[in-house]
C-alpha cells in the first residue's frame, strides 16, 4: 500500500512536471517589453536626428557670422573711401550705393541669424524633452525587465526542484514497482487510480466488492476490474 502511494505521489509529481514545462513568462510582461523598446529604439533614432539638425543650426549660426564680419569689413572700408576725399563725387554717389546695399545684405543677414539661432534653441528644447523621455522609458524597461529575468529564474528553479523530487522519490521507488508503473503508463498516463467513496478515480466506475476487500489488506497492489489501473485504497 505504502508502495502504491509512493508511486501516486510520483504521478502528482510528473504532472506537475507536465505543466510546469509548459509555463512560460508573462506574455502581457513579453508585450510590454517589446513595446518599450521599440519606443526607446524610436527615441534613439530621434535623438540623433536632433543632434544633427542642432549642428547644421549652429554651423550655420557661424556661418552667418563670419559673413556678418566681412559685411562689417567692407563697410568699413567703403565708409573710409567715401570720407578720405580721394573720390569724385559721382564716385562717391556709386560708393553709396554700394555701401547701402551692403547695409541691406548685413540687416538681412541679422535677422537669418536671429531667425537661425531661435531655431537651434527649439531644437534644443525638443532633444532634451526626448531626452528625458528616453530616461523614464529605459528605467521602465530596466524594471520590467528585471521582473522577466526573475519570472524566468523562478520557472527555472521550479522545473530543477520538481525533476530532484521526481529522482529522490524514484530511489524510494523499488524497481519492480516503477517498472510496473511504467508499463501501465503505456496505456494509461496517469497509472494509478484513487478509491474515494468505492470509485476508481481513473475510469470513475465503481470497485468490485472483492477488490475492495483486497485493498483494505496492508500490502494488497490492486488493480482496478475496469481500466487495470494500480489502485489506492484512500477512502475521504
Ligand atoms: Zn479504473
Amino acid at each position: 500500500m505504502a508502495k502504491v502511494r509512493k508511486l501516486w505521489e510520483l504521478q502528482l509529481l510528473e504532472e506537475q512536471q507536465e505543466k510546469q514545462k509548459l509555463q512560460i513568462v508573462d506574455p502581457s510582461l513579453v508585450k510590454q517589453l517589446k513595446s518599450l523598446k521599440q519606443e526607446i529604439e524610436v527615441l534613439q533614432s530621434q535623438l540623433k536626428d536632433l543632434k544633427s539638425q542642432y549642428q547644421r543650426a549652429k554651423e550655420e549660426v557661424n556661418s552667418l557670422e563670419r559673413a556678418g564680419v566681412e559685411c562689417k569689413e567692407k563697410q568699413g572700408q567703403l565708409n573710409e573711401k567715401i570720407y578720405d576725399g580721394s573720390l569724385q563725387s559721382k564716385e562717391i554717389k556709386n560708393y553709396q550705393q554700394r555701401l547701402a546695399k551692403l547695409n541691406e545684405e548685413f540687416t538681412s543677414s541679422e535677422d537669418k541669424q536671429l531667425e537661425v539661432m531661435q531655431q537651434r534653441e527649439d531644437i534644443k528644447g525638443i532633444w532634451e524633452e526626448k531626452k528625458q523621455q528616453l530616461t523614464t522609458i529605459t528605467a521602465q524597461y530596466k524594471t520590467l525587465h528585471e521582473n522577466y529575468l526573475q519570472q524566468k529564474e523562478e520557472i527555472k528553479t521550479r522545473a530543477t526542484d520538481l525533476a530532484r523530487e521526481i529522482t529522490e522519490l524514484i530511489q524510494e521507488i523499488g524497481t519492480e514497482e516503477l517498472e510496473l508503473f511504467r508499463q501501465l503508463q503505456k496505456k494509461h498516463r496517469r497509472p494509478v487510480g484513487r478509491v474515494t467513496k468505492d470509485t476508481c478515480s481513473g475510469c470513475h466506475l465503481g470497485i468490485s466488492f472483492d477488490k475492495i476487500k483486497q485493498l483494505k489488506t496492508p500490502d494488497g497492489v490492486v488493480h482496478c476490474n475496469h481500466c487495470g489501473r494500480l489502485l489506492l485504497w484512500d477512502p475521504v
